[in-house]
């Protein structure tokens, strides 16, 4: 028995063989050439074997799969048999390059081809990368990229996940997460939380235990034991048999009424009616470089006006609120960021780039508002990573300009949390982005396992900034009452840690912003409590000298998180 502490991210206690995630496949030699006994025609048979052996084993996880993971499964299937991949590979091998070399090339060539048609063509530009590194894998006698197959469920281990291994994560079969690397606001805590998967992550050493050795993880308070003992196993057994949580009826609210509308935070049209589906009241963040993640030039205002009306109209006459594009640091967009910069995290990114590349901006807005003309929802519109109040008012300028009414900001800087009052003074409202306001707070990197524990929003550091945004707000309203009440939403990660939700909702946060899949879990812990009882928690939180004394006083106040296992 062997146990790693990490930081649990996602509720639940599991119990499974492991399976390692296995490195991603290495680019073959450039210069490398054919072995001496091999023939052109030779080379191109055993090329042709391999794609179809990758096929044969796309279609056989396919039919185990279910949901999203099947249908791309069977896409990149399709892909591995696609003649064009396999003759522009032979063109290589012709002309004498070894045949790894070859099928990594026409991979490129093919892949530039579907960017350059756009629309459904260019969503295919992921699949053919990954067939041509599964064809790699197959000629040279390594594992296949990417979520390994299995016959039985299993707790996945790996450094970190990126977001393209979210596609073919099937959570029928994967039913646990353990990454060595990452923070709380990961790819890999996001993915978990997004699909209900108990998860630890910032566990050192957790990607190099043994395949199928047994491991049990405990989400909540991030230990994972290797070959686990009888108390383990008890407490996944309790786990498995705890009460089901209530589904989410639509208004959250404390017991005495006190309502704070729980929200959404989506990517795309997909996720929106997914949403609305789970009871969400409206949409707290639309993350728009979701839309446009991996392309190389500017979408068009047709493209845009497309993507945000899908999101529209999911949620007619409720409140969406859209993000203009957050590029930068985790969040590369190739047409608006510089991919040198020595220190992206604090570069030119989030409206920053409107510094350096005038006009997206502008040319977003338009289209928001185009979408937002052909819709019912209510479209409220705010800039990522503010950091002064000129840039605030700035932002409300070019909102007006183009016709939108409702602007606002993330606070996701402290410098916009210390001055909340000037900036609310400017624009309507406010979203705290906790994820990049604690790694700013505690200038520790979001992305690092080995910060795991400074990048914690219950760091008491990040809850005063908080508590500072709020109070800033309510002194704007004050001042100019007849600009109306300035609301301060969360959307950060912190939002959909239920027990936290209570503390921000004590604080004076109007709305909560989260995956989906939390809303049932926030909204019935939030209904455990009285506001004035969520005011106690967080002025106790509030008095903490650490993130874990908040969150143990916290927690032992809230007994129906026990009981619905988060
Ligand atoms: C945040 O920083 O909390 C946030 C919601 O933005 P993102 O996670 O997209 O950076
Ligand atoms: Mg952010």
């Amino acid at each position: 028995m062997r146990t790693i502490q990490g930081i649990g991210v996602s509720a639940g206690r599991v119990l499974g063989p492991s399976r390692r995630m296995p490195p991603p496949v290495p680019e073959p030699d450039a210069e490398a050439k054919p072995g001496p006994d091999s023939t052109v025609d030779g080379e191109k048979a055993r090329l042709k074997e391999a794609a179809e052996a990758v096929r044969g084993d796309l279609l056989h996880r396919a039919e185990t799969a279910s949901g999203d993971a099947k249908a791309v499964l069977d896409a990149t299937a399709m892909m591995a048999s696609d003649p064009m991949l396999l003759k522009a590979a032979g063109k290589h091998i012709n002309a004498g390059m070894a045949t790894d070399r070859a099928i990594w090339e026409a991979g490129m060539e093919v892949a530039a081809m579907l960017q350059s048609l756009g629309g459904y063509m260019a969503e295919r530009t992921q699949d053919v990368l990954d067939v041509r590194s599964r064809i790699v894998a197959e000629l040279n006698g390594l594992p296949a990229p990417g979520i390994p197959a299995s016959d039985v469920p299993f707790i996945l281990t790996a450094v970190e996940l990126a977001p393209a291994d979210t596609a073919t994560l099937d959570p029928a079969m994967v039913i646990g997460l353990v990454t060595s690397e990452g923070g709380p606001q990961s790819h890999t805590a996001i993915l978990a939380r997004s699909l209900g998967l108990p998860a630890v992550v910032g566990a050192p050493g957790a990607d190099e235990v043994a395949d199928e050795a047994e491991i049990y993880l405990d989400g909540t308070s991030g230990t994972v034991v290797v070959e686990p003992g009888d108390e383990e196993r008890a407490a996944a057994q309790k786990y498995a048999s705890r009460s089901s949580l209530p589904v989410f009826n639509g208004t959250g609210a404390t017991s005495d009424g006190h309502q704070v509308p729980l929200l959404a935070n989506v990517g795309s049209g997909k996720d929106a009616r997914a949403a609305a589906e789970a009871g969400a009241e409206g949409i707290g963040l639309l993350r728009t470089e979701f839309c446009f993640l991996g392309r190389d030039t500017e979408p068009t205002i047709e493209e845009q006006v497309a993507a945000y009306g899908a999101v529209f109209e999911a949620f007619p006459g409720r409140k969406v609120v859209i993000r203009t594009l957050d590029a930068g640091a985790d969040k590369p967009l190739p047409f608006l960021t510089d991919a040198t910069e020595p220190n992206p995290a604090l570069g030119v990114r989030g409206y920053r780039t409107d510094y350096v590349s005038p006009g997206v901006l502008a040319r977003q807005l338009e289209a928001i508002a185009a979408a937002a003309g052909a819709h019912t929802a209510d479209v409220w519109v705010m800039a990522p990573m503010i950091s002064t109040a000129e840039e605030a008012a700035d932002f409300a300028v070019m909102c007006a300009g183009a016709g939108l009414g409702m602007p606002g900001v993330m606070v996701e800087v402290p410098a916009a949390a210390l001055m909340s009052e000037a900036i609310l003074s400017r624009v309507r409202f406010a979203s705290l982005g906790t994820n990049d306001l604690t790694q700013y707070t505690m200038a520790s990197d979001r992305q690092l396992g080995s910060l795991a524990s400074l990048n914690d929003p219950w760091q008491p550091a990040v809850l005063q900034l908080i508590s500072a945004t709020v109070a800033g707000a309510a002194r704007a309203t004050a001042l100019e009452p007849a600009a109306g009440t300035r609301t301060v939403g969360v959307c950060g990660e912190a939002a959909a840690d239920p027990a936290l939700a209570v503390v921000l909702a004590g604080m004076g946060v109007n709305t909560l912003s989260m995956t989906p899949r939390a809303l049932s879990g926030v909204g019935a812990v939030l209904g455990s409590v009285t506001l004035e009882e969520a005011k106690e928690l967080a002025a106790r939180a509030l008095a903490a000298h650490s993130a874990a004394e908040a969150r143990t006083i916290v927690r032992s106040r809230l007994p129906l998180l026990e009981q619905l296992g988060l």
